[in-house]
């Protein structure tokens, strides 16, 4: 084969490793933020929880309190309800109690609604803090990795860049051309096998005495259809 047809090979190769490594270099950050993300959401959902909880506790507290209190008053009343003299005081006393016992009935519901939010919050607390540590050890030796993926990537292209640019020195300025022509207008393989007679990159036919010239490779040759460079490959055969 001939040299520049070689070299062309190795800076395909290079290229495509290139190309790998770039959409790392969109990829592995992604991938580390989604793994991130799913611990902190969990995090934030704990702390959620547990302020849910230090606030019911408070609240629950502060009712229990003023039911005592409430209490207290009432016993007051019912004492006062047996020095009372007239219809006037005892309607007015009635009412008073009444409306204390309403209170405390309504109080001591929202009580127990607190107790089952209670109770809600430190069961989810138990279920949120294993899943935690499930995801949290789940994700690290996957974060480890990437990370250090993500922090040799830049030594990685700056490696490949430099082979590159050493290679480039070797291919014949003509041929570079063809070559960088063809990989930024039709991207991926510029260097492709003849198959069954045909491009192997567009599957154009080409002409047997082409096909010819191709397998004796004394000079480089590109696809009429798509300007790709045409390689023999030994996979053809001796036909
Ligand atoms: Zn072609």
């Amino acid at each position: 084969m001939q040299r520049d047809l070689e070299l062309l090979l190795d800076l395909q190769e290079i290229d495509d490793e290139l190309g790998e490594l770039e959409r790392s270099k969109i990829y592995l950050p992604e991938m580390i933020q989604k793994l991130e993300s799913e611990i902190s959401t969990l995090e934030k959902e704990i702390e959620g929880n547990k302020s849910t909880l230090q606030d019911s506790l408070k609240e629950q507290k502060a009712l229990e309190l003023d039911i005592e209190t409430d209490k207290q008053q009432l016993e007051n009343f019912q004492r006062q309800m047996k020095i009372i003299k007239t219809n006037k005081e005892y309607d007015a006393l009635t009412a008073e109690i009444d409306s204390k016992k309403l209170e405390i009935a309504e109080k001591e519901e929202r009580v127990l609604s607190l107790m089952s939010t209670i109770d809600e919050c430190q069961e989810k607390e138990k279920e949120l803090s294993s899943s935690l540590d499930g995801v949290r050890s789940g994700n690290k030796e996957q974060l480890k990795l990437l990370n250090e993926q993500s922090s040799s990537l830049q030594a990685k292209i700056d490696d490949r860049m430099e082979k590159r640019s050493r290679l480039i020195k070797n291919i014949k300025r003509q041929v570079f051309g063809i070559y960088e022509r063809v990989r930024k207008g039709k991207g991926g393989l510029v260097v492709v096998p003849v198959r069954k007679r045909a491009c192997g990159g567009c599957f154009k036919q080409i002409p047997p005495q082409r096909i010819q010239e191709i397998r004796r490779g004394d000079r480089i040759f590109s696809c009429d259809s798509c300007g790709r460079i045409l390689i023999w490959s030994d996979e053809n055969g001796t036909e």
